[in-house]
């Protein structure tokens, strides 16, 4: 499954409210730069909770 690039452009970050970046062709993940945060894609849904989010290594 794969995520709409119109729901991508709407996705922001639930922390600083900035862009986020998919990693992955699926994606896999969104990450925010500004916060250096991964959010994770479950099942072509992403996590957009910041306690969920993984830091970017
Ligand atoms: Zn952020």
């Amino acid at each position: 499954m794969t995520l709409p690039l119109e729901l991508l452009e709407i996705l922001v970050c639930p922390k600083c409210r900035g862009p986020l970046l998919p990693r992955g062709a699926a994606p896999e993940a969104l990450e925010c730069a500004a916060c250096r945060l991964s959010y994770p894609v479950r099942d072509g849904i992403p996590i957009l909770i910041v306690d969920d989010a993984l830091p970017i290594g």
